[in-house]
Parts: C-alpha cells; sequence; structure tokens
C-alpha cells in the first residue's frame, strides 16, 4: 500500500520523533522465526482472553495453530474491571508457556502489567503486549523498551493518535524499535459495542508511522458476532494483521466469552481473510493465508 506523507502541520509534536514516517516507502517489519508483521504482511494472533489452565492452553494453540495462526495470545495477568472477577494464571503460568514452546510452534505473546514481571515474561515469552490501560504508564513503556522484545502496544480507550504515538516514543525513545500498535476500539457514547472499532485509525495511522498497526476485532466490539465483520474490516483498511480472542467453549470462557469466538468460526474467518488477502495482495506469514 502507497501512503501519502501529511504534510509537517499534521502533528507538531511528531516533528522530531523515531515514530514518525518520513517518506513513503519507510516500513518496520518485524521478523521473528520467518513470521512477518508489518507492511506487506498479514499475521494473525489469536488465543483465549486468559490462560486458565494447561489443558486449555494447549488444546486451543494446537486448533489455532492448525487454522493458520503463527502467534498466541497467552495472558497470564488480566487488567479487570472488578477486582472479584478472575485476575488470570498469575505468573506460576510461565510454565505453561514453557510448555507451549515445546508442543507447538507459535510464537507466544503476553500482557505486561507490573515491571515486577518483566523479567520472567520476557524471559519466556517472544512478545509482550502492553495493554490499553497502560498506554501511558510511561515508566512501564520504558521497561519494556529496555528489553530486545517486540512490543504489541494497544491504544487507551480515550488516546487520540498523537497520544498513542508518543506512548509508542517512549519505547523506542530507549532503543527498542520493535513496536506494534494496536487499535482496539475507542470510547464513544455508542453502548451497542463494547468500545468502536476506529477503523480509519489504520490508514491514519499507516500515513503518520512506519510502524506496523493491528487491530483487536474483539475488544473494539465486544460482541463474538461482529468479530467476522471487523475482521475484516480491518484487513481492507489496511491493517497488518489481528489479534483475535478464541476459545473452544466461550461460554464457559472465565473472562469475555460474549466477544470469544470459537474454533469453528475462527476456522472459517482464516479462510475470509486468505481469500481476500489474495485479492489485497498481501503476503502472509502463515500457510493459510499465503
Ligand atoms: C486484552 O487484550 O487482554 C485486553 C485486556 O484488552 P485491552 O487492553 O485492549 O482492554
Ligand atoms: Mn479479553
Amino acid at each position: 500500500m502507497k501512503v501519502v506523507v501529511p504534510n509537517k502541520l499534521a502533528m507538531k509534536r511528531l516533528q522530531e520523533t523515531k515514530v514518525k514516517r518520513i517518506n513513503s516507502d519507510q516500513n518496520t517489519i518485524i521478523d521473528l522465526n520467518d513470521v512477518h508483521i508489518g507492511e506487506g504482511f498479514f499475521t494473525v494472533i489469536a488465543g483465549p482472553c486468559a490462560l486458565e489452565s494447561e489443558e486449555l492452553a494447549i488444546n486451543t494453540a494446537k486448533a489455532v495453530e492448525n487454522a493458520g495462526a503463527k502467534i498466541f495470545r497467552c495472558s497470564l495477568f488480566k487488567p479487570r474491571t472488578s477486582p472479584y472477577t478472575y485476575q488470570g494464571y498469575g505468573i506460576d503460568g510461565v510454565k505453561l508457556l514453557k510448555l507451549l514452546h515445546d508442543e507447538t510452534n507459535l510464537l507466544l505473546e503476553t500482557e505486561v502489567l507490573s515491571t515486577d514481571h518483566l523479567d520472567a515474561l520476557a524471559g519466556e515469552a517472544d512478545i509482550l503486549r502492553i495493554g490499553s490501560r497502560n498506554m501511558d504508564n510511561y515508566e512501564l513503556l520504558k521497561a519494556v523498551g529496555k528489553t530486545n522484545k517486540p512490543i504489541i502496544l494497544k491504544r487507551n480507550m480515550s488516546a487520540t493518535l498523537e497520544e498513542f504515538l508518543l506512548a509508542a516514543e517512549y519505547i523506542l525513545s530507549v532503543g527498542n524499535d520493535k513496536v506494534i500498535l494496536c487499535e482496539r476500539g475507542i470510547r464513544t457514547f455508542e453502548n451497542y459495542t463494547r468500545n468502536t472499532l476506529d477503523i480509519l485509525a489504520v490508514p491514519a495511522l499507516k500515513e503518520l508511522t512506519h510502524l506496523p498497526v493491528i487491530v483487536d476485532p474483539s475488544h473494539s466490539t465486544g460482541k463474538s458476532s461482529l468479530v467476522p465483520a471487523a475482521s475484516k474490516a480491518a484487513l481492507a483498511a489496511g491493517a497488518d494483521g489481528l489479534m483475535i480472542e478464541v476459545h473452544p467453549d466461550p461460554l464457559r470462557s472465565y473472562s469475555d466469552g460474549e466477544q470469544s469466538i470459537d474454533l469453528p468460526t475462527f476456522n472459517k474467518l482464516m479462510k475470509d481473510l486468505s481469500e481476500m488477502a489474495n485479492l489485497l495482495g498481501k503476503k502472509s506469514s502463515t500457510p493459510v493465508l499465503s
């Protein structure tokens, strides 16, 4: 996709940044064991909202791998609105990450909620995630910036694109330029959906920055019935990939079951995305999408 670089007045605070796009051919592409994330590729990250048990982790990982996903969502720490709901498997879950590495060829990504767990998580995970609530936790951003891991940075639900990019700049500013931006929906007056997917954030971010941009169709919609449409819209808008919540039995999920798609829906979606990606001339990190 050829992008237009905005003129200097577009966002003054971005002028001196490392995240800023300098020309239309400048694209950061992250290559992890031959899985590419960035312009020209389409990469799917999938897995449950949170790891609940060894059985769920292994079964879901193998199923999404068979469907063509290359990266597994392995959240061990959950930022929940209520402190009385499931908070995640916790740091003991690092042993599940080890097991998943032994049993599958998937890359593993996990959310870092606090610097307390950073070394243990970075020791096993391939990609670290900063969730939307921590997008402006600048000390945490600098701490993950000092690791050599790719970082998925989710947009805060009330952040402008400029604020989002300046948060990414905190990571780049301390030496880590492997940042993947994730649009996950913003708060608006509409409440049928959990958030409002800001679909134009995708091409707008592509104009403003050379960093990869992916979309989370699960937290942006809050409804499993809308996840396929949001996923296809993201691909059509130029996203470099998706992060999708998938659960073998969504109604029994400990968290976010209402927005998690089941395995048959995920399989069908991967086939549809594959056809679309071919039409759009996107290469894929995944056999099913090539
Ligand atoms: C998540 O991806 O697990 C999550 C909690 O999403 P967000 O940070 O976008 O709310
Ligand atoms: Mn979730």
